[in-house]
């Protein structure tokens, strides 16, 4: 098997699942509980809080486990306005995840205004419009680190710098970016940041939202006095020791990583531009997670060139996981530009720790004589 489809999730670490098996076998106390096996366990929680704030450049008391990444985005936003109930505007980009878009869509049918930032080609915000956007009525502006789709990795920093003019408080959805770039949350300025351990080589079904010490935020979940009353609910205790070991992980051998990607990256992109015709490439030059790479074909389907791969036991997509099984044209390629046929014409390829050379190889193998059997059969001149 050749899996790049590392965006949409990342196999689990040998060491993860080790230690979430020795976990498992040994430990069942509750966090919550008084005596010895209840506090090991909070223990053991404490500990991946610690090693996940660590990887983040941030204090641990400012990690608040959930249930994923989009449940740290819907806490975010829906968190942070329910503690400023005075103001009813917030500004998000238009290349967003659902689990950022449909909230802020959802927040729209409440009465709330919202400013979706357009993006250039390359998939860059539009800083001149958020300036504008930026009002004494906005509460938040949620723009994320790196896309998705794309990869294309936004001006964090200058947002912060805007933002903080008007004393508006920043959220980023790191989904994307942790683990793919150095990343310190303290000194990029964000109020709030969602992670994902899916995709850092831990399991499914745990994030964690960064909120910033002194951050107004109402709680989430409500129920217990778990995670400070913010998100309550007995903790997901496999999940987060499986998340703490990723991330110290990414603490030990991050930079090791992404050497290793782009490394793999660089000639699977370049082989590819120079062996088949009219492809294009979507997405920032330079600035992106180097581990994605989004090419348009014009003339075929995105969909009959990923069934044509898998059956060479290559994984690719055709854009957001979320969004593959919709028949809708992504948003984000749409917002770069694309004409819809284009968009639906473009696969995802992303690289991650576990990819080989080999795997290069055997892409750079199959896909042209895919890509000209595909052109062979398909009715469509794309005229260009
Ligand atoms: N945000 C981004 C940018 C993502 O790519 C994803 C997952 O694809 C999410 C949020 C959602 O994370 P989760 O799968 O943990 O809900």
């Amino acid at each position: 098997m050749v899996y790049l489809d590392n965006n949409a999730t990342t196999p689990l670490d040998p060491a993860v699942a080790e230690k979430m098996a020795l976990f498992m076998r040994e430990q069942f106390g509750n966090p919550s509980s008084l005596y010895p096996i209840g506090r090991e366990a909070k223990e053991y929680v404490t500990r991946a809080r610690e090693e996940i704030a660590r990887a983040l450049g941030v204090h641990r008391s400012e990690i608040v486990f959930t249930a994923s990444g989009t449940e740290a985005d819907n806490f975010a936003l829906l968190g942070v306005l329910e503690a400023i109930p005075d103001k009813k505007e917030i500004i998000t980009s238009a290349i967003e995840h659902p689990a950022v878009i449909r909230v802020a869509n959802h927040l729209e049918k409440k009465g709330y205004k919202v400013s979706y930032v357009p993006v250039d080609s390359a998939g860059t915000i539009d800083l001149d419009f958020l300036r504008d956007a930026l009002t004494p009525q906005t509460a938040l502006v949620s723009i994320m680190h790196a896309n998705n789709e794309i990869g294309t990795i936004q001006p964090i920093e200058s947002v912060v710098r805007l933002a903080k003019e008007r004393d508006v408080l920043v959220h980023t959805d790191a989904v994307q970016s942790f683990g793919k770039v150095e990343l310190n949350l303290d000194k990029l300025g964000v109020d709030l940041a969602s992670i994902s351990a899916h995709k850092i080589y831990g399991p499914k079904g745990v994030g964690a939202l960064y909120i910033r010490k002194g951050t107004h935020i109402q709680p989430f979940v409500h129920g217990g006095h778990q995670e400070k009353g913010l998100r309550a609910g007995t903790e997901n205790t496999i999940g987060i020791v499986g998340f703490g070991e990723a991330a110290r992980i990414l603490t030990e051998r991050g930079k090791k990583d992404r050497d290793h990607v782009e490394r793999l990256a660089e000639p699977l992109k370049k082989g590819i531009e120079s062996t088949i015709s009219r492809v294009r490439f979507n997405g920032h030059p330079e600035k992106r997670v180097k581990n994605t790479l989004n090419f348009a074909f014009p003339g075929l389907e995105a969909e009959a060139i990923l069934l044509a791969l898998a059956t060479k036991g290559i994984y690719v997509s055709t854009g957001s996981a979320c969004s593959s099984e919709s028949e809708e044209v992504s948003h984000v390629l749409l917002s770069i530009g694309l004409r819809p046929e284009i968009a639906r014409s473009s696969v995802r390829m992303s690289l991650g720790r576990f990819n080989r050379e080999e795997d290069v190889k055997t892409v750079l193998r199959e896909l042209p004589e895919i890509i000209e059997k595909l052109r062979k059969i398909s009715a469509f001149d794309p005229g260009e």
